[in-house]
């Protein structure tokens, strides 16, 4: 009797080691400024009447005249709340930088040098819908014994599926406007499918943040994936139509649906505790808001493009808030940091990293 004891303790705790493996939730905001994560609206923007349509009540929300004030207006879940629990990079005011290494500055390539760990400026040109000749760390976690069919990735832009190179990866994408991709979808999917269909399509490529973010909020609650990636894209999308409007509530909007993937997994068992969320941008963009109009636009010739942020909160990221030193990161760093959050010994990665100095040992 004795011995049956032990071994069912021994079965439970190694099932409860098991359950205690680090689970990541990777995010990217499409063509989010580090400017308006640090600083917050735009005065040069927000007051011009050709990018906002109803300036007073956008400016009731968003501005304040303090710098601090205004950015938690923007995104008070990052800096009221993320902020405490671990790092965020970039902030170029106080000279920490965070920069994309790729040339092109188009989606498709800062997609590519974040989830792969390299820029790949000789195959990735555009953004056209070519299978990635790269593997992202997704694809090789999916190909590992453990993480295999733990993966999912949602995304707003209908791109991803060649980003991720689903033919080959045999990933999970749900992009672009596609249903859930669940065996048996549950009856907030089903709704989601249906609303999806009937709602006004604003863009042909890309889908509202919404239904990405509600069919990943679905995903965590039923198929608890050990990794699950969501690309948010309409900030990328209002800004190239010089709607700051829609961008800023679109930012803050993304702000809220962290904070709300942030309290379904601290309310869940599988991952309270247990779950790191690490957040970036495919690309910077311009600044200029007179003639150029560059901050609609991103691309190898429109200056600032590179210049990205970084942020990870939760289990395992050391709590230093706000990085004030005067370095320099890429965004070559998130895939190793991400592989090392997950204990992944990621071969292939010789070339990529090193993970960013923000993880605790
Ligand atoms: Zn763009």
């Amino acid at each position: 009797m004795k011995k049956y004891v032990f071994i069912l303790i021994l079965l439970v705790s190694v099932s409860l080691t098991a359950q205690r493996e680090n689970k990541v939730i990777w995010i990217t905001i499409d063509g989010l400024r580090w400017q308006e994560l640090y600083k917050g609206a735009d005065s040069l923007l927000i007051n011009e009447a050709k990018f906002v349509y109803s300036k007073e009540e956008l400016k009731q929300k968003f501005w304040k005249p303090e710098e601090k004030k205004r950015r938690e207006a923007l995104f008070p879940f990052f800096w009221n709340e993320a902020v405490d629990k671990g790092v965020f990079l970039g902030n170029r005011q106080l000279g920490n930088k965070f920069s994309l290494k790729n040339k092109v500055l188009l989606s498709y390539a800062g997609y590519n040098e974040i989830l792969t760990g390299n820029p790949d400026d000789e195959n990735i040109k555009d953004n056209s819908k070519l299978n990635n000749p790269n593997k992202t760390l997704l694809e090789i976690l999916n190909e590992s014994q453990e993480y295999q069919g733990r993966i999912r990735a949602f995304g707003s832009w209908d791109v991803f599926p060649y980003i991720l190179n689903e033919e080959r990866s045999k990933l999970s994408v749900n992009a672009g406007y596609r249903h859930s991709l669940r065996e048996n979808p549950s009856p907030n999917e089903l709704l989601l499918n249906k609303i999806q269909d009937e709602f006004p399509k604003r863009w042909g490529t890309v889908r509202f943040d919404t239904f990405t973010h509600n069919y990943a909020l679905e995903s965590l609650k039923y198929d608890k994936p050990l990794v699950t990636y969501i690309a948010y894209g309409e900030t990328d999308d209002f800004a190239h139509e010089g709607n700051y409007q829609k961008y800023l509530e679109s930012a803050h909007k993304t702000d809220k649906m962290i904070r709300e993937l942030w309290e379904f997994v601290q309310s869940d068992p599988f991952y309270k505790d247990q779950t790191t969320f690490v957040i970036t941008t495919d690309h910077g963009r311009g600044e200029e808001a007179t003639e150029e109009n560059t901050w609609k636009h991103h691309g190898r010739s429109i200056r600032n493009s590179e210049q990205s942020w970084f942020i990870a909160f939760g289990n395992n990221v050391k709590e230093l808030g706000e990085a004030k030193s005067r370095d320099q990161y890429f965004a070559t760093q998130v895939a190793a940091t991400v592989a090392k959050l997950l204990n992944f010994n990621y071969k292939e990665m010789a070339e990529v990293g090193p993970s960013l100095p923000v993880l605790i040992d």
